[in-house]
């Protein structure tokens, strides 16, 4: 069998095979197989030197039966609405095995950020968010940053529908600068939860993370914050890169530092004091712990054999596809899947959301102990899931996410 490409048909693939294993009933499975809404939008945009050029974006709803749908916007030139659904139907399950009361969404903008100047983006935000505004609302759809977007985009999405409103609305996107309803911690909550995730696989395994060699893949705002406080936990980060290529030390990066410098320079590489590696390179270093945190499809059938790390906690959303999870079960490789280990920015945009709605902020340390306290209890139901019914931790993650959106699509059953 050919290895499945297609982002949304490796998504449903595994979905498939965890409802075959549940046995559920058909009905369920076509819902959670298919998304509720796709809306497809082309807006034109004025660029600064007067032309005015075409975008497509996307806004889908995999499945809102928990909650509002909750997922975030990409903005990357390639992008595409298998893509989005994928992502979006990953949100579902994500939100359910945090359980968190939320379903699943993602939005995306074909474009490329960086190309780009701050005025032209913020236009094409503004003209996108009244493109989806049919979707999106605090108790409807709750976008948030992903790959090519950050507060600022969130901001400008906060104004836009709240000047349609008439009044400030905190609650139609997460992850907000402070001044304007953001939450403290959430601008490092996917890399905390991956951290936090990492420190419970290493204790659970025996290892421990102090003296642990780590290689991260991807040094934007889930690599960047994962290595940086893995750092604080004693572990050695030997290899970082970015979408131009990689950097090595053996006897661990000064991380500090090479934030410092990609922050300046806008890439790790050239990073003085380090060897240069490419990014198949960092893939396949010897390391106790690998962090794929960049893109989809990195570790696949071609290059699973070759990974010496002993567990992967993904941080990116499906870095790995099914055939390659063959491989590395085989290989006793630990993977804590994306839907748990990179839930921690899911998890404090719901905190961000429940302050925004309630007007009242917590302490950044109140926000951390809540998020410790939620991923603490998933991965130890994913884990007892995944010694139970003798799984890997990727199908226990599944199969407590579809039972639990079973059980809610039942309990409300169909309409009308
Ligand atoms: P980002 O845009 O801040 O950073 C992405 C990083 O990946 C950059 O360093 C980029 O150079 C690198 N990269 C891109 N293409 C690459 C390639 N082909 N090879 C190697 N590196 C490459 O994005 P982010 O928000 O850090 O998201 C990273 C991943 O984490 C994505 O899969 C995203 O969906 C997932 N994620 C993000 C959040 C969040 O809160 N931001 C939450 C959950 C999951």
């Amino acid at each position: 069998m050919n290895e499945i490409t297609n982002p949304f048909e490796m998504v449903v693939s595994r979905i498939d095979a965890v409802c075959d294993r549940l046995d559920v009933k058909e009905a369920y499975r076509l819902r959670l197989e298919n998304c509720e809404r796709e809306l497809i939008v082309h807006f034109p945009v004025k660029m600064d030197d007067g032309q005015v050029k075409v975008f497509t974006g996307y806004r889908v709803h995999h499945n809102d039966t928990r909650g509002p749908a909750k997922g975030g916007l990409r903005y990357r030139p390639d992008v595409t609405l298998d893509e989005t659904k994928a992502l979006a139907a990953l949100m579902t399950l994500k939100t359910a095995v945090v359980n968190i009361p939320y379903g699943g969404a993602k939005g995306a903008v074909a474009c490329d950020p960086i190309a780009m100047s701050q005025n032209e983006l913020e236009r094409l935000t503004r003209r996108y968010t009244t493109e989806i505004s049919l979707l999106i609302g605090p108790e409807r759809d709750i976008p948030a940053p992903d790959v090519g977007t950050n507060p600022q985009v969130m901001a400008w999405i906060m104004d836009t529908y709240s000047m349609s409103k008439g009044y400030s609305v905190l609650g139609v996107v997460t992850g907000k600068p402070i001044v304007i309803g953001g939450s403290r911690g959430r601008l490092e909550a996917t890399g905390r939860g991956c951290m936090i995730n990492t420190r419970l696989v290493a204790e659970h395994l025996g290892i421990g993370l102090n003296g642990a060699t780590v290689a991260v893949q991807g040094f934007g705002n889930v690599g960047s914050a994962v290595a940086r406080l893995l750092v604080k936990e004693g572990s050695k980060i030997i290899g970082i890169s970015d979408v131009n290529g990689g950097i090595y030390d053996e006897n661990g990066l000064n991380v500090e530092a090479v934030f410092r410098y990609s922050q300046q320079t806008g890439s790790v590489v050239d990073f003085k004091d380090a060897e240069r590696i490419t990014n198949a390179e960092l893939l396949a270093l010897p390391c106790d712990i690998l962090i794929p945190a960049a893109i989809e499809d990195q570790i696949v059938k071609a290059n699973a054999a070759n990974i010496k790390a002993t567990i992967i906690v993904e941080g990116a959303n499906a870095p790995t596809t099914p055939e390659a999870d063959k491989i590395l079960n085989d290989n006793g490789v630990f993977v804590v899947p994306d839907i748990l280990a990179n839930a921690g920015g899911a998890i404090v945009s719901y905190f961000e959301w429940v302050q925004g709605l309630q007007a009242f902020f917590w302490s950044e340390d109140e926000v951390n102990h809540q998020l410790q306290v939620i991923m603490d209890n998933a991965f130890f139901e994913v884990l007892q899931m995944s010694q139970s019914k003798k799984v890997d931790m990727r199908n226990a993650a599944y199969m407590l996410a579809i039972k639990r959106i079973v059980d809610a699509m039942e309990t409300r059953g169909i309409f009308p």
